[in-house]
């Protein structure tokens, strides 16, 4: 029988997921808080849904893909009671390790059967189904996830038993990732500085180790001015609130995370917020 998965939230990787589960013939149906973002899913074979409550009535999976814990927890609040028995509902917004303990929370109070999947990636990799699914929680669910894990992702790994584990690799992830491009801008910004062309930092580094497809990738978006967003800036500092919060309980140097959240600030004061994170240059120009 085909599975029936329901994409909660089709914003940049919600509407990517989706169509990557329809591509492998699974049954899709989706919600998003703003219909006009759900509705050209309708040409892709998707039911576009009224309500989230509606979206989720027969689904053998649910998928969250919501901003931040609060919009997760909003919507299912509507969302979880009319969640068939034997539906699995698979959490993929970021919402760090404490918000990850309340929705896991939410849904034992239903008898709901929880995995915390939180995925690496962005949009390209989401359209695509080359998304990494991190995922943790009871190995016994398996089964009834493998499916529509191979449909948006290119691997999953398993790291643990426990939801919340994989929320924490996550974390550890973002904040690799945002001091990667914090660095890019910050040496891309010193080169120009200095007065040479920004391009030969890139050049620089190309194909050495010190290199990084995302150095490349960002870096060039830098230069060009590029902003179309694949992770919007203002998600960038949920997220690095998220690492700030996870260091002080693991008792981890904040220092760095700190200096990356003031450059995301000031360059989501100047206006960059929903632009790509690749904006966060505009805080390293004097
Ligand atoms: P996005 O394009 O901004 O989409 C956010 C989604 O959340 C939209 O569907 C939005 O609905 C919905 N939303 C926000 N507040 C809501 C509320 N109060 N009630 C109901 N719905 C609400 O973001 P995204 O990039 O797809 O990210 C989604 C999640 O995945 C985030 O947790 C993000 O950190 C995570 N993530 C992102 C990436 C990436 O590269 N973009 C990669 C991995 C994980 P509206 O359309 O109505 O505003």
């Amino acid at each position: 029988m085909t599975t029936k998965v329901t994409v909660l939230g089709t914003g940049i990787m919600g509407a990517g997921m989706a169509r990557s589960l329809m591509r492998e013939g699974l049954d899709v149906t989706v919600w998003n808080r703003s219909t006009d973002k759900a509705k050209p899913l309708a040409d892709d074979g998707a039911t576009v849904a009224g309500t989230a409550a509606d979206a989720v009535a027969g689904a053998d999976v649910v998928i969250t893909m919501l901003f931040d814990v609060a919009a997760v927890a909003d919507v299912m609040d509507t969302a979880l009671e009319p969640m068939a028995s034997g539906a699995v509902w698979v959490q993929s917004s970021t919402v760090g390790v404490d918000g990850t303990d309340h929705l896991a929370e939410l849904a034992r109070a239903q008898g709901v059967d929880f995995l915390d999947v939180p995925v690496l990636g962005t949009k390209l990799p989401a359209e695509n189904g080359q998304l990494v699914v991190l995922a943790s929680g009871p190995s016994t669910l398996r089964a009834r996830v493998t499916g529509v894990f191979d449909a948006i992702g290119a691997r999953t790994q398993w790291v643990g038993e426990t939801p919340g584990d994989a929320s924490r690799l996550k974390l550890a992830v973002n904040a690799w990732i945002a001091t990667v491009v914090n660095g890019v801008a910050q040496s891309i910004a010193l080169t120009r500085g200095l007065g040479l062309d920004p391009r030969q930092f890139l050049d620089a580094v190309s194909g050495q180790a010190i290199d990084a497809p995302y150095v490349q990738l960002k870096g060039k978006a830098m230069i060009d001015g590029d902003y179309s967003p694949s992770f919007e800036l203002d998600g960038v500092i949920k997220d690095v609130d998220l690492i700030l919060a996870a260091m002080e309980g693991a008792g981890t140097a904040t220092t760095l995370a700190t200096a990356l959240r003031d450059r995301l600030d000031d360059s989501s004061h100047e206006g960059h917020g929903e632009q790509d994170m690749a904006a966060v240059i505009s805080a390293y120009r004097t």
